[in-house]
């Protein structure tokens, strides 16, 4: 029994549909475990730049600082960008609580439901076994770096980004992903570009110096193209990947396709304080906004729900209700509901709030 704080930012979009089924969740968990969830909601994203004048403000700021974790649905309208430095962008919001959190470390585990084996594009053969664990490096290089920035010349326009790392934010998320392939399979796969870039180049020496201290966890090196290759080839062959924030970037959105959807991936953005409980966090659906498929009760809450499983165990230090919620998935999924991202024939299709409900009463 205990008393816990957490922010609760539902966002654009598909955002608040999926994050109200995960509070449904989280509140089945307190009235089971006897816990009491102080959750606050706030405004995030193109609903906060309509009603406050920016992505995020400062007093949303101040409840995330003063809570012991984050709860975080998706921001985004679609077509505008203006740069995620502008206050008027709702994708700041994310990049200000990364940046100002010190949320370095973003972890994405793939874990494959077995009852979804065939609701994935890859064949079942290929990917039994799948259970990785990507980590990635989320307040640095390219999306962070200055300068970027477009420049109108006589000559036609130009435009530059930095990448740029050091070497102290790269040994702190090789350490992150050590220590957590120790808790796994031990094996740790570095994934760079140090064949064309210097930063890559620096990466590596670095992860070759951790790997010495970890001798129980054996390390290779893959430039990212092989591994955006080998996650379709042999995805089960692969424990914990660490790489920087932009090929991270990528190869989750690929790998989320190894579990069927999108809207099965849940994340967790860790920082470096620490909380009476556990360690400070923003948990969230991999996924965006999804603007296409909002108000028709069809998003999948999944991702929205395993993120609230991880907040539980990472921030809240409460495993037992964080396996209680991934066993309730699991269950319903089992008993053959699928929302229309996983869609199979023969299973029942069934919406957002179905599969909340049905989640939700599992606990
Ligand atoms: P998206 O993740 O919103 O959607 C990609 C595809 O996956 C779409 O076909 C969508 O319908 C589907 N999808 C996503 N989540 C789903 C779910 N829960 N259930 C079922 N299907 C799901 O990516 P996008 O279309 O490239 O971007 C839309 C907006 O979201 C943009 O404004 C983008 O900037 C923003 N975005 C925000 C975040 C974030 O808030 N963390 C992440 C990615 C994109």
């Amino acid at each position: 029994m205990g008393t816990y704080t957490i922010a609760v930012l539902p966002g654009d979009g598909i955002g608040p549909e999926v994050i109200e089924q995960a509070v449904q969740v989280l509140q089945a968990v307190a009235n089971h475990y006897g816990h009491n969830f102080i959750m606050t909601q706030a405004l995030v994203g193109l609903a906060a730049i309509e009603a406050e004048g920016e992505a995020i403000s400062d007093v949303t700021m101040e409840l995330c600082q003063q809570s012991n974790a984050v709860l975080f649905g998706a921001v985004g309208g679609g077509a505008r960008f203006e740069g995620p430095n502008s206050k008027t962008q709702p994708e700041n919001a994310l990049y200000r609580l990364r940046k100002e959190l010190v949320l370095f470390a973003n972890l994405r585990p793939v874990r494959l439901f077995q009852a979804l084996l065939n609701a994935s594009t890859i064949k079942p053969e290929v990917l039994q076994g799948t259970d990785l664990l990507i980590v990635r490096e989320l307040t640095g290089g390219l999306y962070y770096g200055k300068p970027s920035e477009i420049h109108e010349t006589p000559q036609g326009a130009d435009a530059i980004d930095t990448l740029v790392y050091t070497e102290a934010e790269i040994e702190r998320i090789l350490r992150t992903a050590f220590e957590l392939a120790r808790g796994r399979r031990k094996k740790v796969t570095s994934v760079d570009k140090a064949n064309m870039l210097s930063s890559s180049r620096l990466w590596r020496r670095i992860a070759d110096r951790v790997a010495a201290d970890y001798p129980d966890v054996s390390l290779e090196h893959l430039l990212v193209d092989s591994c955006a290759m080998f996650l379709l080839r042999r995805p089960a062959s692969f424990d914990v990947i660490v790489t920087e924030n932009m090929f991270g970037d990528i190869l989750t959105d690929e790998a989320s396709m190894l579990a069927g959807s999108m809207g099965m991936l849940p994340s967790a953005s860790l920082g470096t304080r620490q909380t009476e409980y556990g360690v400070f966090g923003l948990y969230e659906p991999i996924h965006g906004s999804a603007p296409r498929a909002v108000g028709q009760d069809r998003a999948n809450p999944i991702a929205a729900i395993l993120s609230a499983a991880m907040l539980l165990q990472y921030s809240l230090g409460l495993k037992e209700e964080a396996k209680a919620i991934e066993s309730a998935v699991e269950h319903v999924i089992e008993a053959g509901c699928r929302t229309p991202d996983v869609q199979e024939v023969g299973k029942k299709v069934v919406g957002t709030k179905e599969m909340g409900g049905l989640i939700a009463e599992t606990i």
